[in-house]
């Protein structure tokens, strides 16, 4: 790999390794003096660059072990993977991003969300993590043990993931609708009880014109109500036929829609496992605002709708969980997270980045720290606690870069 899944970012392909085995990788760890995990590179922000060397865990042993009503897998394993095997023994997790083609750990490091109220970011489905450590140690760190809110959620900057246990549920089956044209007013004026009314939902705009252009019902067919689908909710209409959430893109990338019943991971990520997610050629930003603020954060965003339509492919609006992690963007609080795929041109989105985030501060919005942001994220509650942290399983500053150095000063 010579750049990140966006071409944003290069790196020097002479600087990536690529261990065999644990042991390998433990040595490579302890020898080096600047090093950073890299999963499968789909982060945007300079969260992922190194100083010193890159290590990839995708050359491990991709191993998936299920015991009783948790999994242990290897961090490299990408979701699709883990998805399919936790789906034909039964089992399944209890959600996903919208893509499966990222790694387990590096999904998990960043805080990667799906959409649900009552779904958390993926980070905690993790009730253990197993790492190589500053000084090439084999760690285990178990949800319960103080350290572990700092660590499930990591940042890349605790050590190299190499396997995380994760909580399982039974396999569901799903049913995913599509409706069109929401107003805004109407979104405003119901923002709760539309964002409630699946186990998943998701809303799109292009922000050409002051509607939602889609909205995304995922719900489990065990859900009361699950197989109703009015053809008018909200005063938006069924989609007559499957759709992408870039207009122009073929819809056949995207998992099964008008209510076909199917497996969860098959429902839960928009993108199929064996397409390009998305439209490939983009960047991408997200800010998590506490829930309550929903109605508002989406008045704000009408409000420079002029501004953001010429350099957005997609807005896309869902709800996270709150959870316990230390730096998670959705730590002790409830979050309605905007995402942005912005076109591919960095100079053109910058300004519009900057007049979004303007708006969206006094929200108190912390962006995604695997996206693209400008201003510095209000404080953290717990950042103390992290920074203490890292002192400790990192004290010669081994796992660090000039982002954590930014953000996060030792
Ligand atoms: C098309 C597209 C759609 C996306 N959709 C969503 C979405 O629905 N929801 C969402 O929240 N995000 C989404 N993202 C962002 C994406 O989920 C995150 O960037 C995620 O972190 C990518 O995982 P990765 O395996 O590519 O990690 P990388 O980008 O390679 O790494 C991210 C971070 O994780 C750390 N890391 C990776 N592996 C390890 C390891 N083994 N040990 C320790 N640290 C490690 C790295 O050091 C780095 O800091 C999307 C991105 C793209 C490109």
């Amino acid at each position: 790999m010579s750049t990140n899944w966006a071409g944003n970012i290069a790196f020097d392909p002479r600087r990536v390794r690529r261990p065999g085995t644990v042991d390998e990788l433990r040595r490579l760890v302890a020898a080096s003096t600047r090093i950073r995990a890299l999963g499968t590179g789909h982060s945007f922000s300079r969260l992922i660059e190194g100083p010193g060397e890159l290590v990839s865990v995708a050359g491990l042993p991709a191993t998936m072990h299920l015991d009783g009503a948790q999994v242990t897998v290897a961090g490299g394993v990408r979701y699709g993977e883990l998805a399919r095997y936790l789906d034909g023994a039964g089992y399944a997790l209890a959600n996903l991003g919208s893509l499966p083609h990222i790694s387990v750990a590096g999904a998990c490091s960043t805080g990667t969300h799906g959409s649900g109220d009552r779904n958390g970011n993926l980070a905690t489905a993790v009730s253990a993590v197993e790492l190589v450590g500053a000084d090439g140690d084999l760690v285990t760190v178990r949800r319960g043990d103080p350290d572990f809110p700092g660590v499930a959620l990591g940042l890349g900057a605790c050590g190299i993931v190499t396997r995380l246990t994760l909580d399982v549920v039974p396999a569901y089956d799903m049913r995913q609708w599509v409706y069109e044209n929401l107003a805004l007013d109407r979104l405003t004026g119901h923002f709760a009880d539309i964002m409630a009314a699946g186990y998943s939902v998701s809303l799109f705009a292009g922000w050409t014109a002051p509607r939602i252009d889609q909205v995304w019902l995922k719900r489990r067919v065990d859900e009361p109500g699950a197989a109703d689908a009015p053809p008018v909710r909200w005063g938006a209409t069924l989609a007559d036929g499957p759709r992408h959430p870039i207009p122009d893109l073929p819809p056949e990338q995207c998992t099964e829609q008008l209510g076909a019943p199917g497996p969860w991971y098959t429902r839960l990520p928009h993108f199929r496992l064996e397409f390009t997610p998305s439209s490939g050629d983009e960047l991408q930003s997200e800010f998590l605002l506490p829930r309550a603020s929903g109605g508002a954060a989406v008045a704000a965003l009408a409000g420079i709708r002029d501004r953001l339509a010429p350099v957005l492919q997609v807005c896309e609006i869902r709800t996270v969980a709150a959870d316990e992690l230390w730096v998670s963007p959705s730590y002790r609080r409830d979050s309605v997270a905007l995402h942005f795929t912005w076109v591919k041109d960095a100079a053109a989105v910058d300004p519009v980045l900057a007049a979004l985030e303007e708006r969206l501060a006094p929200l108190d919005a912390r962006p995604h720290w695997a996206k693209l942001f400008r201003a510095a994220p209000p404080p953290y509650p717990r950042a103390a606690d992290f920074v203490a942290l890292l002192r400790r399983y990192d004290p010669a500053g081994k796992f660090r870069n000039e982002f954590l150095d930014r953000y996060f000063p030792a």
